[in-house]
Order: structure tokens, then sequence, then C-alpha cells
């Protein structure tokens, strides 16, 4: 019978990797309870609508990246593509604003686009993000931009580069849309199917292009600061000093303009030179349109979304499992074996990490063992030692070995140190 596979653009993460998840999860965690951030959770699927309306009908993630379907009962679901609407769905739902003036939330989730599988492009794959409602501020602009920065510090990546825009307010992109419209317009015949659609719906899309002759063309095009208003300009500004106050460098980048409809104002993105064409980790930035948009109170908002596959390429391999046994017992024997479950047991319960063996195997075969593990010591137990009333503890860096009595086991080896 053939064996059942996986699904296309989904992955296993097996003990080899999970070790380096569990300690990328731990790092945002522990940087996110630094900056004041908590943590929320949202459902894996919600009503299509929400994200036909908080994200956007004519982004590539509602127009051809959701898995949609619709249930038993006829309501029409989709698995989470993104979690800024889930999550502003539920800051809505649960009056999370009319409990505290700002609200902090951060998330680590696992999402799911139909794009094309590749390295660093996956259908399931994870986030981690934070979203904080209720300051137009700048200096929670750079707050957020901070702490996605010092996550990714804290992991060690190098090579980060931070490029930052502002895409002004809904006036501004409305001139600036109109702008754009009239610079392209003798172009049209030159473009891309897929920038003329752009070009009808959405023009500021229109410079998210691959293709050289359009980046070429869009070379002379307006910049949207040419339509930033006095207030979009100074917002844009104060988001900056305090950025140069706190240390962080960034490059202005005209024409990030990012794929979703909610943005307004601050936009982002982090990029790492140690990954290949699929480089950007982290997309962020300001969505003061989005809470109302979603039938909840006018309420400005900003955060950002980075890909933790793609983080983890970026991080490189390590070798330690993280999961090394403290100590191997080597059991030898049929009369052992009670003692040596009993043993272990103990240990564990006081704190430390013990294998032995199941397979009943050679001695010679569970020292190579204790070995591989990477265990610190092993302790050999046989029937002559059980007799006797002791057992050898080996150390297994050193190559030591020294007898201690079996009622003393437990309180030596909680005194060694690990
Ligand atoms: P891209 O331009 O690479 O498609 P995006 O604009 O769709 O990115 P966002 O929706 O902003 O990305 O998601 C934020 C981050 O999530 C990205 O910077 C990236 O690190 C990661 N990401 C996005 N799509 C995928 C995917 N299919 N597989 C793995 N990681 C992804
Ligand atoms: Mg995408």
């Amino acid at each position: 019978m053939t064996s059942i596979r996986s699904i296309k653009g989904t992955q296993d993460i097996l003990p080899d990797q999970s070790h380096r998840w569990q300690a990328l999860e731990a790092a945002i965690r522990n940087t996110m309870g630094r900056y004041g951030y908590e943590e929320i959770r949202t459902p894996a699927f919600e009503r299509t609508e929400l994200f036909a309306r908080g994200v956007g009908e004519e982004t590539d993630i509602v127009s051809k990246e959701m898995y949609s379907w619709t249930d038993q009962g006829g309501e029409d679901l989709t698995l989470k593509p993104e979690l800024t609407a889930p999550v502003a769905r539920a800051y809505i739902q649960h009056n999370m604003g009319g409990q505290s003036p700002t609200n902090k939330l951060y998330y680590i989730d696992a999402l799911f686009r139909r794009e094309r599988p590749q390295k660093g492009r996956y259908r399931q794959f994870h986030q981690f993000g934070v979203e904080a409602f209720g300051s137009e501020h700048p200096e929670i602009d750079a707050e957020v931009i901070a702490l996605a920065m010092a996550v990714f510090n804290g992991v060690g990546l190098s090579g980060l580069s931070l490029k930052l825009n502002s895409i002004g307010s809904p006036q501004c992109r409305g001139d600036y849309r109109d702008a754009l419209r009239d610079f392209l317009t003798p172009h049209l015949n030159n473009l891309s199917e897929t920038s003329q659609n752009r070009f009808e719906k959405n023009p500021l899309r229109m410079l998210d292009t691959k293709a050289p002759h359009e980046i070429e063309i869009l070379k002379d095009a307006p910049n949207i600061s040419d339509c930033w208003t006095q207030d979009d300009k100074d917002h844009f500004d104060e988001v900056c000093s305090l950025l140069d106050a706190m240390g962080i460098s960034y490059d202005l980048a005209p024409n990030l303009v990012r794929g979703l409809d909610y943005y307004t104002r601050t936009t982002f993105e982090i990029t790492s030179t140690a990954l290949g064409a699929q480089d950007a980790i982290c997309g962020g930035g300001r969505y003061d349109g989005l809470v109302e948009t979603l039938g909840g109170k006018s309420t400005p908002g900003i955060g950002f979304a980075a890909g933790m596959e793609r983080i983890l390429l970026a991080m490189g391999d390590d070798t330690s499992t993280g999961h090394e046994p403290h100590i191997y017992i080597v059991g030898l024997g049929d009369t052992v074996r009670p003692t040596v479950l009993q043993l272990a047991e103990s240990l564990r319960q006081n704190g430390l990490a013990v294998a032995f063996d199941v397979l009943r195997r050679s001695m010679k075969a569970q020292m190579r063992e204790a070995n591989k593990a990477g265990a610190k010591y092993a302790i050999i137990m046989g029937d002559q030692e059980l007799e006797s009333g002791q057992a050898e503890v080996k150390d297994l860096s050193t190559g030591d070995q020294q007898k201690v009595a079996l009622d003393d086991l437990s309180s030596h080896m909680n005194s060694l140190s690990f």
C-alpha cells in the first residue's frame, strides 16, 4: 500500500528542529514581556468576510491565496491567512478598547496561504507579531519597530536592514493614487497585465512590481511623500527622530507601500542578507482605519508580522539539540530494572534530565548510546552492583569513574554540576 504524504507546502517540524522553534519562541516571549506586550490567541478559522473586509479584496492574500470553504451549515469560512484582522476582530468583539485606552498584544501562530511553495515560502507557515491599539502618536510606532529589532537582535540575526516609509493619511493616498495614475497613463501599453489591473483597482500596489522594465519606468514616478499633509510629515519626522534617539538605523524607502489596504502613515519592512530571494522577514505599519472598517469605534493601531521559518533560516543551524540528558543510566540484567526506573524517576523529580535504555541492549551499546545522546554522566548498574549496594558513576567527558552507595546516589547526583 502506498503511504500517505503531507500536503505540498506544509512541513513537519521534527525533534531535530523543534528545539530551535522552542528557543525562538522563548526569545520572543521574553522580549514581549520586557516591552509589556501580552499574548492573544485567536481561532484557526474565521468568517471569510473578515478577511475580505479587513485585508481587502484586491490584495494577493484575499484574491488568490486564501483557503476558503463553505461548511455544512452554509457558512463561508477561511483558514486565517494573517493575524491583524482576527486580532482587530477580537479587540472589537471583547470591547478591549473600552477597558483600557491602549492594548499592546502579541501572537505566535500558524497561517495558511495557497502560494507556490519554495524555500522560505510555504502554504502553512508561522508568524509572530504585535498589534498595538489606542495611540496615534509616533512613540508607539518607534516602540513597535524597536521591539521587532530587539527580537531579531536577541536571536543573533545579522545583516538586518530596516526600511521605513510613510504612506500618509487616506487623503494623501487618494492624491497620490491620482498622481501615480497621471504619471503612468502614457506608459500603460508597456505594463504587464497584472500592473494594468492594479492601475485600475489599486495603483499603489504597482510599486510592488518585480518586472525590471516597470521598475525602470517607476524610477521617475512621483513619491508618496509629495502628497503628505503637514501632519503626515510631522508624524514621520518624529518617528525618525525617536528611532535616531534609540540608535536604531533605517533606510528611507519611498516605494515601500505594502499590499494591504488598511495601512496609513508609518510602514516598514525588515530584511536579512542571510536569506536568498525571499529576504523579507518582517513587515508592518500603522492601520488607523482598520478597526472602524471592521465595525468598531475609530481606533488607531500599529503592528508587524514576522515570518518564523525565514527567521530560523537566517539564524542558521546549531548542533546542540537543547535536550541532552544530564544522566544516562546503564542497566544490565533483569533484576536491576525496578531500581533503574525508580532511580530515574527520583532524579527526574529533582529536576534532572535522565535517559535509560529500553531495548535491553548490551553494556557496550548502552554506553555508545549515552555518549551519542550527549549525557554528562552515566550511572552503571548491574546485578553485581545491586548486590553490593553500589553503582558506578562515570563522568563521560573526563572518563573519571567512582563507586557510590545506592542509598546516596540521588543526593550524590544532585550535588554534581551539569
Ligand atoms: P511576500 O512579499 O514575501 O509574499 P508578504 O507581503 O506576503 O510577503 P506579510 O503578509 O507582510 O508578507 O507577512 C509578513 C512576513 O511573513 C513576511 O515578511 C515573511 O517573512 C512571512 N511570510 C509571508 N508569506 C509567507 C509564506 N508563504 N511562507 C513563509 N513565510 C511567509
Ligand atoms: Mg505574500
